[in-house]
């Protein structure tokens, strides 16, 4: 994903913590998550393109890529039942329902930053103020975004298919290019000094004239859509976790882009290719699937730091 869609999907999980809908017992710890967070809210342009911009590790610690196999594996991870990815289940072409890894390490690189960030969060906590080896809170903030861009990226479905969409008519650009225009197109940016105009409730300033409904249906969804806390069946940790978005996101690329596609697909033609339901609806789901992701991921690691404290 691009820059600005980063931001955007980091600042759309702070608002997810925020919302009425989200359950009594993890209404506290939400809360002091989402108002640590607001002091470093512009910094979230530059620290959620971190990743990209400097770190640099788009062909290992971005993807997860996985190729259809004949006789290969079959195991397909459990999402938790309020994820859109969950939904389309059954639906799944079946050539790309044996599979197998070809390369990358995402699932480990959003494991280790949660980890991370939780000693991170103990040092700092134990640690009187100038402590030589106590981190700032920019510090920590920015390892929250950092994991948040992991996180995202794994919602893309070109980025655990492997397939060389990103070659050719670089049809993978061009997609994560349609959501950040959304992004542009919608809400109020200080592009001068990179970072977001905010509501009176502090969160993204939507544009009043902008009427797109990928992302009127994702402000609706922050708000209304069920907070389920757990990994999903029997997954225990971010990694389970994010393996499962990995695989599901893997056949989405298979549904959204047949299998005798090769990287001459340009976006034009894309649009044509007629997938049921239309790549809009894809959009908007795996969007709020990724805000959704991203909320989980935080709230869990900012919950065992809370209980280590206790
Ligand atoms: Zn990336």
């Amino acid at each position: 994903m691009k820059q600005y869609t980063h931001a955007w999907l980091a600042l759309m999980a702070i608002k997810r913590l925020n919302q009425e809908i989200i359950p009594d017992n993890l209404k506290e710890s939400c809360n002091s998550l989402v108002s640590w967070f607001k002091s470093y809210r512009d910094d979230v342009v530059k620290g959620a393109w971190y990743p990209d911009a400097v770190i640099k590790d788009m062909a290992t610690s971005h993807v997860l890529k996985f190729s259809p196999k004949p006789n290969g594996d079959k195991r397909f991870k459990k999402l938790p039942g309020n994820y859109y990815f969950s939904k389309r289940w059954n639906n799944f072409s079946v050539d790309a329902n044996a599979y197998e890894i070809e390369s990358g390490n995402l699932p480990d690189r959003c494991e280790a930053l949660a980890h991370s960030l939780i000693d991170n969060l103990k040092m700092q906590y134990k640690e009187h103020k100038g402590s030589p080896i106590a981190p700032t809170s920019n510090h920590v903030a920015n390892l929250f975004f950092m994991l948040s861009h992991y996180v995202a990226d794994a919602h893309v479905p070109l980025h655990c298919d492997v397939r060389p969409f990103s070659d050719g008519k670089h049809l993978h650009a061009d997609i994560e290019k349609y959501w950040d225009d959304k992004v542009r197109k919608c809400y109020e940016i200080d592009f001068k000094n990179k970072r977001f105009y905010y509501d009176k409730n502090g969160f993204p300033l939507q544009k009043a004239n902008a009427n797109d409904l990928v992302m009127s249906f994702i402000e609706n969804k922050i708000e209304s859509r069920k907070f389920i806390f757990g990994w999903g069946a029997d997954n225990n940790n971010t990694w389970d976790f994010m393996s499962a978005i990995c695989q599901h996101s893997y056949l989405t690329a298979y549904k959204i882009i047949p299998a005798d596609k090769d990287n001459s697909l340009d976006w034009d033609e894309f649009l044509t290719l007629n997938v049921n339901p239309d790549f809009d609806v894809y959009s908007k789901e795996l969007l709020v699937d990724a805000i959704e992701s991203i909320a989980k991921v935080w709230i869990h690691v900012w919950r065992r730091y809370l209980d280590w404290r206790n």
